[in-house]
């Protein structure tokens, strides 16, 4: 049985796109072969490679002066190879601090130049984002870095920041392609596919042209934006079956109508699950209400038997996935893309009957 899953990822992928790539698993496009077992470098793969690029780029509208690259190492990788690609040891670089991912990166990027953080969350338990007036930017920095969806603590920026010509770069793994997005705003935008993309092995790069051709002499090939662009991301051998079943999910996002159709979507979702909550004496979601995120719900019922019971109940009832991360611990309800709606009103309903007999 199949059943609603609410984790942050590796995520909940589009049944279709499952159903797809099981049912192409032997024989590939009359290759005789599954996808996995072709050559990186065949004729046939090369259309794959394409599909991918010129699927996110039409989803996501990039521009022609951006480079789109195709990664592994995931996002924690990125922590590393930003500061490698955009910044000389001696510069400095700003990063803005909202919870567990932007400390990590920043903790990751203060092996190689010094970061200033320009703005802290941490008075609020990560509850808030900055406003957009109160970024204490330097001047001369490399690049300003954040992370506008927290897949933790379920914070989300309501607003792109606005760092004039210091190139802005953001860690997108839990929001892309969850809605249309001004791309020329950013310098740079990475994602770990495993929430909105496609099957994890894979990480995207969105990378403006003039930031290529900067990296240290020491950034490892595999991590060198401009050798990755130039050898259009097959210095070395990709996961090719991330890239395939990546692939097959922009075409599904696209005949589902895009971004403009998920935004509708995910915006539907995540309301109707945090008027749940609001609306009952049981749960609670800590985040303000101006930066709550529409991917990754967290809400806690404040005892910690009863947090094991719903989980339990939960799962019984086909909806799995729901504890928080182990760092925070609660509860958290990941929406992306291919959660239907259907399993966030199964979700609902279940909240429901549990308040009414544990409230
Ligand atoms: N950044 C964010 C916002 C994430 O949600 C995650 C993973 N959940 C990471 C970075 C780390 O990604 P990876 O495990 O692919 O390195």
């Amino acid at each position: 049985m199949r059943v609603f899953n609410f984790a942050a990822g590796p995520a909940m992928l589009p049944l279709p796109v499952l159903e797809q790539a099981r049912d192409e698993l032997l024989d590939w496009r009359g290759c005789g072969a599954s996808v996995m077992e072709l050559s990186h470098r065949s004729k046939a793969f090369a259309a794959v490679a394409e599909e991918l690029q010129s699927g996110l780029r039409e989803l996501l509208g990039i521009p022609g002066h951006y480079r789109v690259l195709f990664l592994q190492g995931g996002a924690t990788g990125q922590f590393s190879a930003v500061p490698l690609n955009l910044a000389g040891a001696d510069a400095t670089v700003d990063y803005l601090n909202t919870g567990y991912w932007s400390k990590r990166a920043s903790n990751e990027a203060q092996r190689y130049c010094k970061v200033h953080i320009a703005a802290d969350e941490e008075a609020s338990s990560y509850t808030t984002v900055p406003e957009p007036g109160k970024l204490e930017l330097s001047s001369g920095a490399a690049y300003v870095h954040y992370t506008p969806n927290e897949t933790i603590g379920g914070v989300e920026f309501p607003y792109i920041p606005d760092t004039g010509r210091v190139p802005l770069v953001a860690d997108m793994s839990s929001t892309i392609l969850s809605r249309p997005l001004d791309v020329r705003r950013f310098g740079l935008i990475y994602a770990g596919a495993q929430k909105n993309i496609g099957p994890a092995g894979l990480c995207v790069v969105i990378v403006r042209e003039d930031l290529l051709g900067r990296a240290r002499p020491t950034t490892p090939s595999v991590f060198d934006y401009k050798r990755m662009a130039d050898d259009t991301s097959l210095l070395n051998t990709p996961p090719t079956f991330s890239w395939y079943v990546a692939s097959l999910t922009l075409k599904w996002l696209k005949g589902e109508g895009g971004l403009t159709a998920m935004a509708e979507r995910n915006g539907a979702k995540a309301q109707a699950l945090y008027q749940t909550i609001d609306a009952s004496g049981l749960y609670r979601n800590p985040v303000a209400k101006n930066c709550r995120s529409w991917m990754n719900v967290v809400f806690t019922l404040g005892d910690a038997e009863l947090d094991k019971r719903f989980l339990a109940e939960a799962r019984t009832a086909g909806l799995t996935n729901l504890e928080g991360h182990r760092s925070l611990g609660g509860m958290r309800a990941s929406l992306y893309n291919a959660m239907p709606r259907a399993g966030v009103q199964a979700l609902i309903d279940f909240m429901r009957d549990f308040e009414r007999r544990n409230g």
